[in-house]
């Protein structure tokens, strides 16, 4: 008993976990009630579970399971036969610094907010499993990012819940003696100080700071309340938290990292601390600044401008006045770094442009955003055209073990020996399809399709009640014998992501009536589920939600149409495999890259986006769908227009037709030919092995 209740504690204390199927269903299993109230925290889980109840559902099976479960863990963590080892070992030797402002590792570890974080938090897993020597760099947010609930009206209200370090997998960094490992910032006049948490994922570290201790002032406690929280005062200094006190840790660690990447600018100021201490050993201004460069890798996340952080010239004095009188910086010196135009002396200063400025590469997250990004940033190099621009591009993937649901990862091992051999190469993925009849492909669409449509109803259940719209809600159904409106026979289509208004989730509501013949559609109907919150403070997107809402009570749309609160890594989980579509529409090319549609294909989902971001690169005309083919034209009303229009014919002409075209066994043979293109050519090219392992070698070795 005592040996099966460590094991199970040791299992929790590592992420590695919430990427493995079997570990998942032994916390399940042990209470399916429990296990959904905690949101699917083990350790939380463990502490609620009392002994005698624990006793009474251990059985022999349950043992055997965790003993093998337990070994797999161990003999992942004490693997030295790894892709790194292989292929570059120096990297098994120096470390990989990677910092981010958000990990999106679990829905239980609320320490992010869209998708960059959750890139992040595939990006630690990959380089566990490739056997990098990695760890990230990032800040305990106390109450995370908010949830999302909507009142009666449609409109989104937020919610911080606190989160204890008790509760999640976090240990405390020490120093030798065994006290806390403090580090000490300067910010503005003031010392703030910083403790340090860490987070096991699998064989990678993820580092925490937090500035949640009695010693600060209380407005310095609340640095790290919340992700991408507060105001611009807030805003800087969570960033000096993140750069500069992430490179203080690591030096108290004893960890002098081969190269420190950073994940978007906001832990831009790392280049700073460096800068100092190359400073402080004597080093000239000129070569302080190229041996930092030398140093550092930067990626950049966004073609739109609200998306980089730029501080005032009073704000960055406010707050670096002590620092750099302590470490004799001139004022002037640091600006130029962040300056696009240093001859202008109102000119902000711009957390990608210190990045760019000091890291040896830099790249965009797709071929699309990187000649983007090339334009947009030109005049930094004083570069001729874009082509001189030295910014690269490595597209985004994902983390494919975490994105593949239990019943779905069962499925593929029923072909296979692991997700890796379905995922290493389009050979490969075909020799393995080639085992999978049509019924059994379809089958598995099935019953994702089922599973979701049964999450949905219970989900929705809770959220209409609070929402006090319960009844006229299910009065939809009163005609059906099932409770349930959605069907797993109807056209699924899904959309959820962050409400960034470029995004434009409303589009497909630009024509109602042309919408309301295709989802009433008496022989082909169609149903569409969104999710998605907009940035606490983002009107505009909050609209575009309320919007939405008010269309899904519309007579014609109730129970058809369904948008479910809190979008989260959770949620994401259930949409992604359940969906039979997922619809993409944003206004090119504000998309940088964008990943949740690469989660649906190993669940047999198609993907319908604008080519933007990833889509122009894996679409190859039968993989899926496209909306437009990327004209572009010269104000929003008439592109929403014309991308609407495509929108619809796409729909009606193509995908419809398609998906209701059945043979005598009622099977979409032609849909399922898509859906094995789609499996053969995306899941092996965007998943987060291929993007670290690019990653590692374009830019972590040092050529
Ligand atoms: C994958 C994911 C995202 C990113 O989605 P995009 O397609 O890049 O917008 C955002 N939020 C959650 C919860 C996700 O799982």
């Amino acid at each position: 008993m005592r040996h099966i209740i460590e094991s199970l504690q040791n299992l929790s204390r590592n992420l590695w976990w919430s990427w493995d199927t079997e570990a998942k269903e032994l916390f399940k299993e042990l209470s399916p009630l429990i296990w959904e109230r905690v949101n699917h925290n083990p350790v939380e889980l463990l502490r609620h579970i009392s002994h005698d109840e624990l006793k009474a559902r251990l059985d022999c099976e349950f043992g055997k399971k965790l003993d093998n479960v337990t070994k797999r863990f161990e003999a992942y963590l004490s693997e030295k036969d790894t892709w790194a080892s292989k292929h570059v070992p120096s990297l098994t030797e120096k470390t990989v610094a990677y910092f981010s402002a958000e990990f999106g590792i679990h829905e239980s570890v609320r320490i992010y907010s869209g998708g960059l974080g959750v890139l992040s938090g595939d990006h630690i897993k990959s380089a566990s499993d490739l056997g990098l020597n990695f760890v990230g760099i990032t800040l305990f947010y106390k109450e995370g990012y908010f949830r999302q609930y909507l009142n009666q009206e449609g409109w989104q209200l937020e919610d911080y819940p606190l989160q204890y370090p008790e509760s999640l997998p976090l240990e405390k960094v020490t120093d030798a003696d065994g006290n806390d490992l403090i580090i000490s910032l300067d910010i503005a006049q003031s010392e703030v100080l910083a403790q340090a948490w860490y987070l096991n994922v699998g064989r990678a570290k993820l580092y925490l700071l937090d500035t949640n201790i009695p010693a600060n002032e209380s407005h310095y406690r609340d640095i790290c309340s919340r992700v991408y929280g507060g105001d611009q005062n807030m805003r800087i200094n969570q960033e000096i938290v993140l750069g500069i006190g992430g490179v203080k840790l690591l030096r108290a660690l004893g960890i002098d990292p081969a190269v420190y990447h950073m994940n978007e600018g906001h832990s831009a100021f790392l280049t700073v601390e460096l800068l100092a201490k190359e400073l402080a050993n004597g080093v000239e201004p000129e070569k302080a600044k190229a041996h930092v460069k030398e140093q550092c890798v930067f990626t950049t996340h966004t073609p739109v401008a609200a998306g980089h952080d730029r501080f005032s010239r009073d704000m960055m004095h406010y707050s670096f006045d002590r620092y750099l009188q302590k470490n004799g910086i001139a004022f002037e010196d640091l600006l130029r770094l962040g300056s696009e135009n240093p001859s202008n002396p109102h000119d902000l200063f711009t957390m990608t442009v210190l990045a760019l400025n000091l890291s040896r590469n830099a790249n965009g997250v797709s071929k699309l955003h990187g000649e983007v990004s090339r334009k947009m940033w030109r005049h930094i190099y004083s570069a001729e055209s874009p082509g001189d621009v030295p910014i690269g591009h490595i597209t985004n993937g994902i983390h494919t073990a975490s994105w593949t649901s239990g019943f779905t990862d069962k499925f593929w091992h029923r072909y296979t020996d692991s997700l890796d051999t379905l995922t290493s190469s389009q050979d490969e993925a075909l020799k393995v399809l080639a085992k999978v009849t049509d019924e059994e492909l379809w089958c598995l669409r099935y019953r994702l399709k089922r599973n979701l449509i049964d999450f949905i109803y219970r989900y929705l259940s809770n959220q209409l009640f609070h929402q006090h719209v319960y009844t006229t809600y299910m009065e939809a159904d009163s005609s059906k014998s099932s409770k349930n409106p959605l069907s797993p026979d109807v056209l699924t289509i899904g959309f959820a992501r962050r409400f960034a208004t470029y995004k434009r989730a409303p589009l497909i509501f630009s024509d109602i009536e042309r919408l309301t013949r295709i989802i009433n559609h008496p022989t082909m109907p169609l149903q569409i589920i969104f999710a998605g919150k907009a940035h606490p403070h983002d009107d505009a997107g909050k609209h575009y939600i309320q919007q939405i809402v008010e269309h899904t009570r519309l007579p014609q749309f109730k129970g058809k149409i369904i948008f479910l609160e809190n979008y989260n890594l959770g949620v994401a989980k259930r949409m992604i495999s359940g969906v039979d579509v997922w619809l993409n529409n944003p206004i090119r090319p504000m998309e940088a890259s964008g990943t949740s549609g690469q989660k649906t294909v190993l669940h047999g989902g198609l993907n319908f986006s604008v080519p933007d971001g990833w889509w122009p690169e894996a679409y190859d005309g039968q993989n899926g769908w496209s909306i437009g083919s990327g004209e572009v034209l010269d104000n929003h009303e008439a592109q929403n227009h014309h991308d609407a229009e495509k929108l619809y014919d796409v729909l009606e002409n193509q995908i419809i037709p398609t998906f209701y075209d059945r043979n005598v066994d009622n099977i979409p043979v032609k849909w399922l030919k898509k859906v094995r293109k789609a499996i053969a050519t995306i899941g092996p090219e965007y998943n987060t092995h291929r993007m670290v392992r690019d990653y590692t070698l374009k830019y972590y070795l040092k050529d």
